[in-house]
């Protein structure tokens, strides 16, 4: 029934990123982007392998100086000596020309450059600069995403557009003028590399705010007027809670609408939290979405006065873990197990029903009720589970179960 709602995705030109397809109808894909010191080799491998097992199909370093265009190559052989064959997008902004220039072995290293045409100079040099980064794009055989940031408009082209749109008999309000400004900045920069011979399969676009209803605005505009694949992602969506939440909020809605073929969640991490929690919410906005699948569904009742012990949380929680401690293993030697659903309910009023639309399911016992734990496997009452060791009981027939059905012939 879900797959029914999905809705058909905005048609855009696919792009191969050493391997990833972005667009094209194909699957959308997770990026995420480091937050070390690109010049700290060791940081930077670390981090990036970290983001890659996490499910990050892209990972993004900052490329902002010569230590760090020095770097690159060096980041690359070592993630590939550790079997860590991510795409590594490299973030360039005023020196980029002149790094991509000096360091050819950079350039060659990294998949994908992202250029920022707010930030690659002024005038001439601004021109000049953004040709010299497509040629390298060209020469290299890389794609480029040309990303718009509202924080870092191209001020020539706000110039001109606002002096156009005063003197306009129906000028646009301030924020729809903000929004013409950035789609142009992306669509007049993708004809600009186009005209100097970058492929139309070479160019993701992407026009980032950090207003939820402004990001669902400049995206719909951006899809209304090309064909270019979209990466999207609210730019500082904040710590916390708020910044799942917002992010959650502005890319659902344009997934919904079939647009974006790339999300990155910007997460600001909290002091010491970890960097993977970008990809794991990126990862949930998709799968709650029935988009992808990357992980077993467990279906948790919230608890309620029926279930005043922790009990029912422990048990919920250790199937959780299990789970995902499973997966790394499971998803070479079960393909297809990502899209296993688990029921783990509270008590009687909900917890049959709810297990048996799962795949397994189980449901505890509730205040007052008898101390046994009914459990079904495809809708069907497989046993009852009683007594000390329910949780490791009901993962003997969760591995029985994924190992039956998901195991190869
Ligand atoms: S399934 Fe039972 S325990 Fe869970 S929320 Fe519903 S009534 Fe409460």
């Amino acid at each position: 029934m879900v797959s029914e709602m999905i809705p058909e995705r905005h048609p855009t030109v696919p792009v191969q990123v050493d391997g990833v397809t972005i667009g094209g109808g194909a699957p959308v894909v997770v990026q995420s982007m480091t937050n070390t010191d690109t010049a700290d080799v060791e940081a930077t491998v670390a981090q990036v392998a970290e983001l890659a097992r996490a499910g990050s199909e892209l990972v993004r370093i900052t490329v902002n100086n010569e230590a760090a265009a020095r770097a690159v190559p060096a980041i690359r052989e070592r993630l590939d000596a550790m079997d860590v064959n991510v795409p590594l997008v490299g973030d360039f902004h005023f020196n980029g020309a002149r790094l991509l220039e000096k360091y050819a072995e950079c350039a060659q290293a990294l998949a994908k450059y992202r250029i920022n045409p707010g930030n690659v100079g002024s005038g001439e040099t601004r021109d000049a600069s953004f040709a010299a980064m497509i040629e390298k794009a060209m020469e290299h055989g890389k794609a480029v995403r040309i990303g718009v940031n509202w924080g870092s408009l191209d001020k020539q082209l706000v110039a001109r557009m606002m002096d156009e749109n005063a003197r306009s008999d129906e000028p646009l309000e301030a924020d729809a003028m903000t929004r013409e400004i950035m789609v142009t900045s992306a669509l007049e920069s993708a004809a600009r590399a186009e005209a100097l011979g970058l492929g139309r399969d070479r160019i993701v676009l992407s026009c980032k705010m950090s207003g939820v209803q402004d990001l669902i605005a400049v995206y719909r505009l951006l899809a209304s007027r090309s064909d270019y694949a979209l990466h999207l992602g609210l730019t500082e969506a904040g710590m916390g809670s708020k910044g799942i939440v917002a992010s959650t909020a502005a890319l659902a809605v344009l997934l919904q609408q079939g647009i974006g073929d790339t999300i990155r969640v910007s997460l600001t991490p909290e002091p010491g939290g970890d960097r993977t929690l970008e990809v794991k919410v990126a990862q949930q906005i998709l799968q709650t979405m029935g988009l992808r699948d990357f992980t077993p569904h467990v279906i948790a009742c919230p608890g309620c006065g029926r279930t005043t012990s922790t009990y029912f949380q422990e048990l919920a929680q250790q199937i959780q873990d299990y789970l995902d401690a499973r997966m790394a293993s499971w998803r070479h030697q079960y393909p297809g197990v990502e899209a296993l659903s688990v029921a783990v309910m509270g008590c009687v009023v909900n917890g049959p029903g709810e297990s048996r639309h799962a795949d397994i399911g189980i449901s505890l016992p509730g205040t007052g009720e008898r101390p046994a734990a009914p459990v079904y496997v495809d809708g069907e009452k497989r046993v009852t589970l009683k007594g000390e060791g329910i949780a490791e009981a009901f993962q003997e027939i969760v591995e029985a179960y994924v190992r039956e059905r998901f195991g190869r012939s």
